[in-house]
């Protein structure tokens, strides 16, 4: 097997982003895999950090935190590199990171994240006169009138009303956004004819959940250009046609760039001479495969998705080099009492420890291996979930990593 200059271990939003800014700089990258990683979850928002300005408020944090390892400057680059992979799949992001955009949840709460799919970006709906709020028929969790209760609450002088359009898809039975995405695809005449009918005009706003499409904004371009009225979408509950989107949209770039993907791959351990990996392990149902590399990123994704596991309390493992993992020592520190409390969760702390260019380091502080790097959900030192730091670490770590 040839050695590639970059193997990424793991498919998720870091371990994509990685192997695409590796590949951007003409390095050979294979890429190893299993499952789909939590994209498929998740919102497409980009979240770098809950605060009005993430740039300044990650000045501030403390040298542990990942964001001090990657630093600024690959913080911002990764912004527009990102950008640019989905914008070449047709899937328009905005934003930066000294600002945050709303957008509109399931529920119709306002959420805020620094990077959004355009599509998503609930800037502009101050500026609107009347908000149609539309519900399919037989689209699970998604009710136009809760929608409407509770953005009320932001924009009390608005003029809300909601509709319901029965498509008949999947003939009445119950969809999910995803289903009701995928059969609108190459079929969004009907859903146009009925937005039509609501007679929105130019100041007026439409918002629906995220069904236009399930790669790019085609669906969403086509519809668009019918309506008078701008149309924007929420998120939803998995599984979401916004993140199955931009897992395409950076597939297409991997493949586009020759990036050797390889899917149902578990990487079992490392090849190690030293202080070198010089490839890596991966079993697959008949027999195990060596594939050797110059630099190694490892992007399996944490507890989530396997990356580290714990077996025994107080003894998380990471699973393919055995690096060590840093956790908050004794049970009481491991979680607050309450499940939403105003403060991290010691469990989500839980990670491996890096230098500046990403290697893990033992206890002492000490580099353990020269060309392994580690990114993503892996890296410990913050509760990305309750900082909501999770997207903006993972692409932000991958691009530093692979540049
Ligand atoms: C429900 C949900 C909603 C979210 N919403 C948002 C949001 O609104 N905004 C935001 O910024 N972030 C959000 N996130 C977080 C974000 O999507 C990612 O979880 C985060 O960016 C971490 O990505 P990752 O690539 O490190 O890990 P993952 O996405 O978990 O990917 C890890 C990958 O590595 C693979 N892997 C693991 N072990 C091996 C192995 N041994 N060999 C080969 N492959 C392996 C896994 O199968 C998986 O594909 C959300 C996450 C979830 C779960």
């Amino acid at each position: 097997m040839k050695t590639s200059d970059v193997i990424v271990i793991g498919g998720g939003l870091a371990g994509l982003m990685a192997a695409a800014v590796a590949a951007s700089r003409k390095q050979s990258v294979t890429l190893l895999t299993y499952g789909s990683g939590s994209l498929p979850l998740a919102s497409g928002a980009i979240d770098f950090l809950d605060a009005k300005n993430p740039d300044a408020a990650i000045k501030n944090l403390p040298d542990t935190h990942p964001y001090k390892k990657i630093g600024a400057k690959a913080i911002d680059a990764s912004t527009k590199f990102f950008c640019d992979v989905a914008a070449q799949a047709n899937l328009p992001y905005v934003g930066r990171t000294s600002a945050q955009i709303p957008i509109v949840t399931a529920v119709g709460t306002l959420k805020y994240s620094a990077i959004v799919p355009e599509s998503m970006d609930a800037t502009k709906l101050a500026d609107k006169k009347k908000i149609f709020v539309v519900e399919l028929a037989g689209l699970k969790d998604f009710y136009a009138s809760m929608i409407v209760d509770n953005l009320k609450k932001y924009f009390p002088d608005k003029i809300f009303e909601t509709a319901k359009i029965d498509l008949k898809l999947l003939g009445g039975r119950d969809i999910t956004c995803m289903d009701a995405a995928q059969l609108l695809t190459d079929n969004e005449q009907p859903l146009a004819n009925e937005l039509k009918a609501l007679n929105a005009g130019g100041d007026d706003a439409i918002i629906i959940p995220p069904i236009l499409g399930v790669a790019g904004n085609f669906s969403r371009d086509i519809i668009k250009t019918q309506l008078r009225a701008e149309i924007f979408e929420t998120t939803c509950l998995p599984p979401s046609p916004a993140g199955i989107r931009l897992q395409r949209a950076f597939i297409k770039y991997l493949q586009k760039s020759g990036v050797k993907i390889f899917e149902n791959s578990k990487v079992v351990r490392g090849v190690v001479e030293g202080k070198k990996v010089t490839g890596v392990v991966v079993e697959n149902v008949v027999r195990e495969k060596t594939f050797p590399a110059r630099k190694i990123i490892l992007a399996t994704g944490g507890f989530y998705s396997g990356g580290i596991t714990m077996r025994e309390f107080d003894s998380p493992k990471e699973t393919i080099f055995d690096l060590p993992v840093f956790f908050p020592t004794g049970a009481e520190n491991w979680s607050n009492q309450q499940l939403f409390e105003d403060k991290p969760q010691g469990f989500s702390m839980t990670g491996i420890f890096t230098d500046e260019n990403l290697r893990p380091v033992d206890a002492s502080g000490k580099i353990l291996f020269d060309n392994l790097h580690v990114v993503g959900a892996n890296l410990g030192g913050c509760d990305k979930i309750f900082e909501r730091s999770a997207g903006g670490i993972a692409i932000s770590s991958a691009y530093k990593a692979a540049f």
